[in-house]
């Protein structure tokens, strides 16, 4: 409520009767001197504001109002720091399965904003910050839309396996032309404001202290006339033609058994495009089918399994107080120790995220090459001069290794041998500051086999961030018995803090995404040794979902990484993994070791895989005996609590292996099969080709949902 205050302070208006604040939770509504009433979004209880349906009851209430006692001009705008709105709270689609329910409680959120949309006095909506799906679905049953400098606009539906469900597809393709709002739904990309100004979704961008102004001057507004695409796109023909093209698009990127709602999304528009009234009737029926349907449930899931890892490092000890002010505990100053692959990218990461970072290595080649790596991720990021200046000066080369002595936090990332890390920690327990944490990044050494290398085992944890850094979101935060929780949770905001999700995991052998992901690709390896082609073994894991397949991502990997991954695992975990067939092991020797080589299990050209297209399609259930050894192992790391719950191991498993969004993760994705009809296609598959594909016992010890 102060928010709205000061905000309402800043236009300094004359505020007439005192805003309504007893009789809406969410709205307040004051007019000014001119009579122009200033209706401000603050929902209660929350940070930001998302739309829900005690929102849209109370707006109706107060639009009643004002259509009764018509002021000047209605200004909405939100009582929020954070922005105006981020689209409708997605909780109140988790669990829904009734179409037609949906579609009932949809047509009447409509009806309020075509209230609005309605109303016959001047609208305006003044948005800073983000506008997001039913946030921008508000601001577009305004007649106006003023940005503040610094506001962005997007749809993000489809990343959630939606469209825009609140007015959106049929107002956004009414307002600016229509093959931009297409594709500004079909992308799910955002906006900034002047490029929303460009377009014709806002009609003005204005700064913060010129607001009061633009208000008063609403009569100069201009929203876009209609174009000549809009009288080229009334026609059916016209646009299906642009359908074909938007269709073909898509399906460059997704499939429509997976991935329905931009298809759907197409439909609608190809359909009924000319015809309003259509379209809003089509667009919620066509919500209420995506948003009930396995796949839209299932993406919602994705987006509360993020926020769910971003959550685990809320606890006390995070590194900023609630005041928005880092605690004493917050890690500022980074100490990498090795300027390899992982290493260079950490620094670099880290120091795009405001660490300041120091880089050690041995050699100073590998400090050049990591900087100038660096300076590609600025330039891939679109920093700007300054911005790109200053990432880079946060990155300081430090050959003699004197920023261990100032950091917050080491991390340390030297070739994969014990004796190596084990040399690195005794020099860094010679300068490292009281109280600073060491991360290793190793992906296969036993945290307990390299915490008695150390001084500080209270300190000492794993950081295992995945390749390529600047791509992978996960990072595995492996904890082991000597490691006090006060740690754990400082190590979990930092990683949230440089825009990662964690997820915590106790020290075994590969943690949980090696694990997990060494026996799918062990079974591609066996399928090539059995004659099958790496196109169709691939094109098996697409068609479950995979974005990559097996063969290949084996090769992106390197083939010697995996190898190494998979004789450590084979050596922990006493024959539970088939053995590496040898012209594999041979073909690693000679050199050929993936896309790194230019030869792998594929030939590479110009960082990708030349594919045989007529190779077989595949068939003869290929999808399980790939899919479930995964699954399977899933099972085992949640038996041997290798990570907490079910929902971790579902994030962690998409996040960080890419493991088909759609199905909502390997557990989710069992249950919706049916745990016992996954049971008995392990056994059948355990029968056919041997014991690797047993049942683990913690299929039977799985809670009910
Ligand atoms: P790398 O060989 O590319 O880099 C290692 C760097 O460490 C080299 O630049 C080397 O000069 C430097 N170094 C060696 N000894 C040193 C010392 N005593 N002091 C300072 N610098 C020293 O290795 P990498 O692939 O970046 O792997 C590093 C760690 O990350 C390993 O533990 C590995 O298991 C792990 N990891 C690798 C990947 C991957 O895909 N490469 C993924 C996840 C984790």
């Amino acid at each position: 409520m102060t928010a709205v205050i000061d905000l309402l302070n800043e236009q300094r208006l004359e505020l007439g009767p005192p805003p309504q604040r007893d009789r809406w939770r969410h709205w307040t509504l004051a007019r000014d001197g001119d009579d122009v009433a200033w209706l401000v979004f603050d929902r209660e209880g929350a940070s930001v504001n998302a739309i829900d349906e005690a929102v849209l009851d109370e707006l109706d209430a107060v639009l009643a109002e004002l259509d009764h006692d018509r002021p000047a001009a209605v200004v909405i705008r939100s009582g929020k720091v954070s922005g105006f709105c981020v689209g409708a709270d997605v909780s109140l689609f988790q669990g829904v399965d009734d179409p037609g329910q949906v579609a009932q409680r949809l047509s009447g959120a409509h009806e309020v904003l075509d209230r609005l949309e309605k109303l016959t006095v001047p609208t305006l909506a003044i948005i800073h910050g983000p506008c997001l799906g039913g946030g921008l679905e508000l601001a577009l049953a305004c007649r106006h839309r003023i940005a503040v400098a610094g506001a962005t606009f997007g749809f993000p539906e489809v990343l959630l396996g939606l469209h825009p469900g609140l007015g959106g597809t049929f107002r956004a393709t009414q307002l600016i032309d229509p093959i931009e709002a297409m594709t500004l739904m079909l992308t799910g990309k955002t906006l900034d404001a002047r490029r929303a100004r460009a377009i014709g979704l806002v009609d003005a961008v204005t700064e913060e202290r010129h607001v009061a102004a633009a208000v008063r001057n609403r009569d100069s507004l201009r929203p876009p006339a209609a174009t000549w695409k809009h009288k080229v796109f009334a026609s059916e023909k016209a646009r299906g033609l642009a359908a074909r093209k938007m269709v073909s698009q898509t399906a460059g990127r997704v499939s429509r058994d997976h991935y329905p709602a931009p298809f759907e999304l197409i439909d609608l528009w190809r359909d009924h495009g000319g015809d309003r009234a259509a379209m809003q009737q089509g667009e919620i029926v066509s919500f209420a089918r995506l948003v009930t349907s396995a796949t839209g449930q299932n993406l919602l899931r994705v987006f509360t399994l993020r926020e769910k890892l971003k959550g685990q490092g809320d606890k006390p000890a995070a590194a900023r107080t609630t005041a928005g002010r880092r605690s004493a505990t917050a890690i500022r100053h980074v100490h990498v120790v090795g300027a390899g692959t992982m290493g260079g990218d950490i620094a670099a990461w880290c120091a795009l995220n405001d660490c300041r970072v120091t880089l050690a290595d041995q050699q100073p080649e590998a400090l050049a090459k990591a900087v100038a790596r660096a300076a590609e991720l600025a330039d891939r990021k679109r920093l700007g001069g300054a911005a790109r200046r200053a990432l880079l000066d946060r990155l300081i080369p430090d050959l003699e290794g004197t920023g261990a002595g100032h950091a917050d936090l080491v991390i340390e990332a030297v070739p994969e041998k014990i004796a190596v890390k084990a040399s690195v920690y005794q020099e860094l327990g010679r300068h490292m500051k009281a109280g600073a944490l060491l991360a290793t990044n190793t992906s296969s050494i036993p945290l307990e086999i390299l915490v008695t290398a150390t001084n500080m085992p209270g300190h000492f944890l794993g950081l295992h961030f995945f390749n390529p850094v600047a791509q992978m979101q996960l990072v595995e935060v492996v904890t082991h018995e000597d490691l006090p929780d006060r740690q754990i949770q400082q190590v979990l905001a930092f990683v949230r803090g440089i825009q990662r999700l964690p997820v915590v995991v106790r020290s075994a052998p590969g943690f949980l995404v090696n694990r997990v992901l060494t026996p799918y690709l062990l079974e591609a390896m066996l399928l090539l040794d059995e004659g099958l082609a790496a196109e169709t073994i691939d094109q098996a894991a697409r068609d479950f979902g995979m974005p990559v397949g097996p063969v290949e991502l084996a090769d992106q990997v390197g083939l010697d990484v995996c190898i190494a991954v998979a004789d450590m695992l084979a050596d922990r975990l006493e024959g539970s993994l088939p053995a590496v067939p040898d012209w594999i092991r041979r073909k690693v020797e000679a050199g050929d070791t993936g896309r790194k080589a230019g030869k792998g299990l594929y030939s590479w050209k110009d960082g990708k895989a030349d594919k045989n297209a007529k190779a077989p399609p595949p068939g003869g259930g290929l999808e399980d005996r790939l899919i479930l050894p995964l699954v399977n192992t899933c099972v085992t790391c949640l038996r041997e609590k290798v990570v907490e719950d079910e929902d971790l191991l579902d994030g962690a498993v998409i996040f960080g292996t890419g493991f088909a969004p759609f199905r909502g993760g390997p557990l989710r994705y069992a249950r919706q099969r049916g745990i016992d009809e996954v049971v008995v296609a392990l056994r059948h598959l355990a029968g056919e080709h041997g014991p690797r594909f047993k049942p683990d016992a913690g299929w039977w010890q799985l809670e009910q949902p």
